[in-house]
């Protein structure tokens, strides 16, 4: 068997301990995962509903329900300006599995598959599932941690493929345009298929989403990954994406013929009733985490010890604690025992983010204001 991640020895273990704790009823604060703390709209599920009752049960459509392809179209044409029909679109159970789908769609076993350290945390398992060979390219804390040209140059050659993340997790950095450009450059220059995992495409904080699908060149060389899971408060639903040029999609299809065999009728209904609602649901999902944001910016300005990444996009605040003398899982351990505040370690996402602490805004205001209050307090003890 090809050795994956989340096996429990891949720096995960803070996590595994708070779970333990909260199941042995300690009143555990997690601020570790990407789950939001309100439920998928009321409105999602009465459409669920109408469509599980209207009879919408049986095997659905493999690449998904014409209706959902196109509604996913128009969105993705909207936010990017390139032409994109219900053709460039196969619709799968989840992001997560759209990016194995996506790989193994441009990968043959023993290719190269480059992604961006820190990561999130199933990219390498996933690259590994596929066959390929993972590839992971350094980014600097000391520059926000986008990729830079020189590393992503120094790691292509002789690659296939590059992964990249943005809105990141577990950064919360949006990538710049000069830094879409960088990675426009290699893959053109090197013959690199570009997966770009856009799963927080709604979370943008500051700056702008841009889609390098839209950048000169890149249309033909880039998979898009989507998912409602963060858009829509929709992670349990699993519904998600590949956005392509349509001989990519079709041996996708055919792909999904033979593993996933389609996602639910009635939850692809919902989804599309979903996406019919515009923006507006988008925005309201998203603005608890808007406003986090802005009071862990306040209470950090308050002192100067842990630095922040910027926290451009993405439900994450990645925090330097590097001035505690501390790795990052040593001190969300001691965080954990001393106070019940779960974080995760920057090491559970690579090498690069060594000595950071990854904090998901997760949980209500007060209480998020609260535990970083107390975090940052810890952290300077
Ligand atoms: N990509 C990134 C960067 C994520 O953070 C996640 C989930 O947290 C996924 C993909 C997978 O999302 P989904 O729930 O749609 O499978």
């Amino acid at each position: 068997m090809t050795a994956l991640t989340g096996d429990g020895s891949d720096g995960w273990d803070v996590f595994y301990k708070a779970r333990a704790l909260k199941k042995q009823g300690h009143p555990i604060i997690e601020l570790t995962i990407g789950e939001h703390d309100i439920r998928t709209h009321m409105d999602i599920l009465a459409a669920m509903g109408r469509s599980a009752r209207g009879g919408h049960t049986g095997y659905a459509a493999v690449p998904g329900t014409e209706g959902l392809r196109a509604a996913v179209a128009r969105r993705i044409e909207a936010q990017s300006g390139v032409r994109t029909t219900e053709d460039n679109i196969l619709i799968t159970p989840g992001g997560q599995s759209a990016l194995f789908a996506a790989h193994m769609a441009v990968l043959n076993p023993g290719d190269v598959a480059l992604y961006c350290d820190p990561y999130y945390a199933t990219y390498p398992g996933t690259l590994r599932g596929t066959g390929a060979v993972d590839r992971a390219i350094p980014c600097d804390p000391a520059h926000d941690f986008q990729p830079r040209a020189t590393y992503l140059e120094a790691a292509a050659k002789g690659a296939r493929s590059l992964l990249v993340n943005s809105p990141n997790n577990p950064t919360g950095v949006v990538y710049d345009r000069a830094t879409w450009q960088a990675i426009a450059k290699t893959c053109i220059t090197h013959d690199l298929w570009l997966i770009s995992d856009e799963v927080y495409d709604t979370q943008v904080w500051q700056g702008k989403h841009i889609s390098p699908r839209s950048l000169p060149d890149m249309q033909e060389r880039t998979l898009v990954i989507g998912s409602m899971s963060k858009s829509h408060a929709m992670t349990g639903s699993r519904i998600g994406w590949i956005c392509g040029p349509v001989p990519v999609i079709e041996y996708l299809t055919n792909f999904a013929t033979h593993t996933t065999y389609g996602v639910p009728g009635f939850i692809q209904d919902a989804a599309e009733f979903a996406l019919s609602q515009g923006q507006e649901l988008e925005d309201e999902v998203a603005a608890p985490f808007r406003r986090r944001r802005r009071i862990a910016l306040d209470l950090l300005t308050q002192q100067n010890l842990v630095r922040a990444v910027p926290c451009s996009g993405a439900m994450y605040l990645m925090l330097d604690m590097r001035a505690t003398g501390l790795s990052g899982e040593a001190f969300a351990h001691a965080l954990l025992d001393a106070h019940q505040i779960a974080v995760m370690p920057g090491e559970s996402f690579g090498q690069a983010a060594a000595g950071h602490i990854r904090v998901a805004m997760t949980v209500a205001d007060d209480q998020f204001s609260e535990a970083l209050a107390v975090l940052l307090s810890f952290a300077a003890e």
